[in-house]
């Protein structure tokens, strides 16, 4: 069994919208650190998660602004009913 690793923090830039819809308000940062690889997900719905490559970085700071642009720059498809729509208008 691996350790997991659990980070919330806030958010340096603005974050895009999860494929659920919401657009998250602090990023999630899952997996063993420091490891090669880590996973980055929303506090929106905590389903959606981007891999990302972590460098065995330690530093929590430099590990989140990774994380964020793992998060910002992963292609994603996002469905919105109507009403949402027009909400956001
Ligand atoms: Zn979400």
């Amino acid at each position: 069994m691996s350790i997991r690793y659990r980070s919330f923090g806030p958010p340096i830039v603005k974050l895009k919208r999860c494929p659920c819809s919401k657009w998250p308000d602090r990023v999630i940062i899952q997996g063993k650190a420091p490891s090669k690889w880590m996973s980055v997900g929303g506090d929106c719905c905590g389903i959606w998660f981007v891999d990302f490559e972590a460098d065995d970085i330690e530093d929590k700071e430099e590990l989140m602004v990774k994380a964020i642009s793992a998060w910002n720059c992963a292609p994603r498809t996002v469905y919105e009913t109507r009403r949402e729509k027009l909400k956001r208008k």
